[in-house]
This record gives structure tokens, sequence and C-alpha cells, in this order.
């Protein structure tokens, strides 16, 4: 029987957060957001192997790898499938290494997933017709409910093609699903194959220590505007069960000696219920480690703050948005001001440390509303803080409000933002954002709380990294 080869890859090129559709944030352009493992990858290597191929894994940015290093790999490698999670910010980019594998392989099939994706219509063909030519498949929808079909079928080209979610071609032309693909039940999934990712490349940005990403659950039902992961993830959330995730988590300790995670949900703290019921088996089971999630201010409570906290939480990062209540209500975002002071302020006194997310720039924002946000974000001193561009990704109800539709191939939110308003240039947006960032993190208090946390060498490396960055992100032109 023949081998199958699937290679598993991000491709060469800038630091991006592949892994997750909603947030596809630039490494290089954020302030502190470090890489995530690429789970996405280990998904569909473990997929593969089900059915009796031979995963490989690389992902290219962070193993610091060039395209010169991809072709020898593609070389060696010879695989049949190449796998490549795609993301918009990195669309240029990508097309170049389509491009490239096509010519080194040309018989070897190119399977992309990504936001872009899941949202492509016949509509916006045109536009993107040029990025996707070089692709043989492309996915609406969850990868691993695709890929399962799809290779369970490999080897009949008409059976594979019914794969659900899946793009493809036909006489030429592309041929795009209706529906996403989903997958009902997450605890079917295998676990990502961590025994072909470098794991100690993603890491706790203050440890050093390697960090897994545990995927927990999947969609919100929250409306907000900008948002990606309605349309993608669904309003229905899809929750593994805590049995499953306690089994990966005693994987992860057991064989790769991973201690620290990343639960990520959409909005981790939905569903208290749920919630209360990992941490107590996590504590039941005396699992010792060190957490971090992240949460939407409302609805959260005390109860199950502290209970996360006992469990092993130490961070818990909050979409807090605007510093105006009649912009959150604008963006749908469900929770008010005070519901965000409310929220930070039970976090605090249950000892979390607190990653605040903050947006400038909605097509209805004027330079006062910017203010009250970043002012917003400075009263509330949180631990960290990301401001973003508020950026219209295809398919959100911000795209489809805005005028001009105008797509932004390659948009990333924190350095090449889609036009949402009339009031600001990208280049003013930037601008607010480089304000935002200086008055936050150049604030003397704020400095002289984080040296005093200062506790080991690796910890003063990181902050004078973290450091330059800021300042190079403040003062950069
Ligand atoms: S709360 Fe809003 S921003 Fe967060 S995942 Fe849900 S829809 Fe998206």
């Amino acid at each position: 029987m023949t081998r199958y080869k699937l290679l598993a890859i991000y491709p060469p090129g800038k630091k991006f957060q592949r892994g997750e559709d909603r947030c596809q944030a630039s490494i290089d352009d954020s302030i502190t957001v470090s890489q995530r493992a690429c789970n996405d990858l280990g998904y569909i290597a473990a997929i593969a192997r089900l059915y009796n191929f031979d995963s490989y894994i690389i992902d290219y940015p962070s193993e610091n790898k060039n395209i010169d290093n991809l072709i020898d790999d593609l070389k060696k490698i010879r695989p049949d499938i190449i796998f490549i999670s795609s993301t918009d910010g990195a669309l240029i980019d990508d097309y170049e290494t389509f491009k490239i594998i096509k010519q080194i392989l040309p018989t070897g099939i190119i399977i992309a997933k990504g936001a872009l994706f899941s949202t492509l219509t016949y509509n916006d063909l045109n536009d993107y017709e040029k990025y996707i030519e070089p692709l043989d498949y492309a996915v609406k929808g969850e990868a691993e409910a695709t890929l399962n079909e799809f290779l369970k079928y490999f080897d009949d080209k008409s059976k594979r093609e019914t794969a659900c979610g899946l793009i493809y071609k036909k006489e030429n032309k592309w041929i795009i699903p209706e529906k996403l693909a989903q997958l009902e039940n997450l605890d079917v999934l295998p676990f990502p194959a961590r025994d072909l990712m470098k794991n100690e490349l993603y890491i706790r940005p203050d440890t050093g220590k390697p960090m897994a990403t545990i995927e927990s659950s999947r969609g919100c039902p929250a409306n907000c505007i900008y948002c990606l992961t309605p349309i993608i993830s669904g309003k229905n959330v899809r929750y593994r069960s805590a049995d499953n995730i306690i089994s990966e988590l005693e994987e992860c300790i057991a064989k790769y000696n991973i201690t620290d995670f990343f639960f990520r949900s959409d909005t981790f703290t939905i569903n208290k219920k749920w919630v209360c019921e990992l941490c107590d088996k996590i504590l039941e089971k005396k699992i010792n480690i060190r957490w971090v999630a992240n949460a939407r201010v409302k609805p959260l409570d005390k109860e199950t703050l502290e209970k996360m906290k006992k469990a092993g939480c130490w961070l818990i990062a909050f979409g807090i948005e605007s510093g105006s209540d009649e912009s959150l209500k604008k963006m749908k975002k469900g929770a008010t001001v005070e519901d965000a002071k409310n929220s930070v302020n039970l976090a605090k006194n249950v000892g979390l440390q607190i990653y605040g997310f903050f947006m400038l720039g909605f097509p209805w924002e004027t330079k006062n509303d910017i203010k009250k946000t970043i002012d917003f974000a400075i009263e509330l001193d949180c631990d960290f803080a990301e401001f973003h561009i508020a950026t219209a990704f295809k398919g959100t109800e911000l795209y489809n409000s805005i005028s001009s539709k105008k797509i932004n191939i390659g948009a990333n939110y924190f350095g090449k933002p889609t036009e949402t308003t009339e009031n600001f240039t990208v280049q003013e947006l930037l601008d607010f954002r480089r304000q935002a960032i200086k008055k936050f993190y150049l604030r003397p208090r704020y400095i002289y709380k984080k040296l005093k946390k200062i506790r080991n060498f690796y910890q003063l490396k990181t902050y004078i990294f973290y450091g330059l960055k800021t300042l190079k992100l403040i003062f950069k032109k």
C-alpha cells in the first residue's frame, strides 16, 4: 500500500497568529503578543496519521527558516500534500510561497486554510483569484472536518472532492461550497501531533518555558460587529468535555514536560458551569499547571474567577475595546464601560494579572472617542494592554456597513489596517495607536511596577526585549 506524505506548514515570512482565524495578529507589529503553538498544523498532522500518512510539521517563521529551507525540505520530503495555514495579513507573501511550491513540486497537492477562505464568496473571487490560483484546494470553515473526509477518500479524486467545506477547481473554475465545514463534537479530534511540533519555540514570555495551546471550545454567541468568530466558528458554542481536556493536559505533562497552557476559546468564560467543571477536575486530579485564558467582561463573577485562580490561572485577557458606552453599543459588544471596570477589579482582587484589549478607529469614532479609550486603558491600569485598529475583515458586519467596501489585501490591524473611517486616514489611525502605546507603557508608575516584579535574569532580559520593542513601535515612522 502506498504511504502518502503530508507536510503541514506556516510559510516563511513574518510571524502571524495563523492558528486562529479571529485573531490574525502580526506578532512583529504587536506589543506583547507572543507566537502560539501551531495547533492547527498539529491537528491536521494527527488526522493524516489516522489515514496512514507520514506527517511533517514545519513552522518556518518560528524556526527562523527561509524560502531556501522550504525548497530543500520539499525536495527532501517530497510530500504528496502540502497543507498551508494562511492568514489575511500574510497573503501577499504566502502567494509567492504557493507559486514556488508549485514550481518545485508540480504534482504536490496544495491545500490552504485561513479566514480568507472561510469568508470567500463568488462576489469577491475576482479580487482574490490571482492569489489563490496556484492552490489546488482551500478550506471553508474548520480544516479538521474537511481534511478528515478529504484524506479518508484521498485515492478517489471525485470522492475526496465531496469533502465538506472544500473549495476546489472544476474545469478551471473555483467551486465554493455554501456551507462552512464545522465539527459538531470537538472531543472527536485527536490531540495535536506535538511530537512533530517544536514545542520549545512557543513560550510563556515571562518565564521562557514552553506553553502549549489547548483548544477548549469554539464559537461565541455575541454579536460584535468586527469579529469573525460568529461567522466562522458560529454562535453556538461547542465545548470539549472536561475529561477530554484533562487527558490532553496529562499527555502534555507526561510526554512533553509542559506545565504552562493557553486555553484557547473564543470566549473561555462564557459558560460558568463548564468553566467551573473544568477547574474542579483540574483541582480534583491535582494537576499542577499554570494557564491563561481569554474572557468577555460580561458575564463573569467572583466565584468563577476564584475557581480559575485556584486551578492555576494567572492571567486573564479581556476584550474591553472602548472607553465609550456609545461606541460599545454601536459595535454591539453587549457590555458597558461599567461592566469592564467591575470585571477588571474583580480579577485584580482575586489576584489575576490582566491583559486588556482595546480598539481604536471605528467608522463613527471621533478624536474624543479615541481619547476616552486611551484614558480608560490607563484608568484600568491592566498589567498589559494591546491597541488594535478597527479593521473590517470581509464577512463581518463592520465590513458590510462601510460604504467603500474596499478590500485591503494583506490587511493587518496593527500595521496595515483597512480603511473603515472617513474621519481619519490610515496613517492618522496608526499615529493614534502609537500615542496609546506611549501613554500606556511609558508611565513612570507602570515602569516602576514592572521593574519591581523582576525576580531573575530571564525576566530582566524579557523586559528589556519588550521594552525595546515598545519603543520601536512608538518611534518608528
Ligand atoms: S465576544 Fe465578541 S469579540 Fe469576543 S469572540 Fe465573541 S463576538 Fe468575537
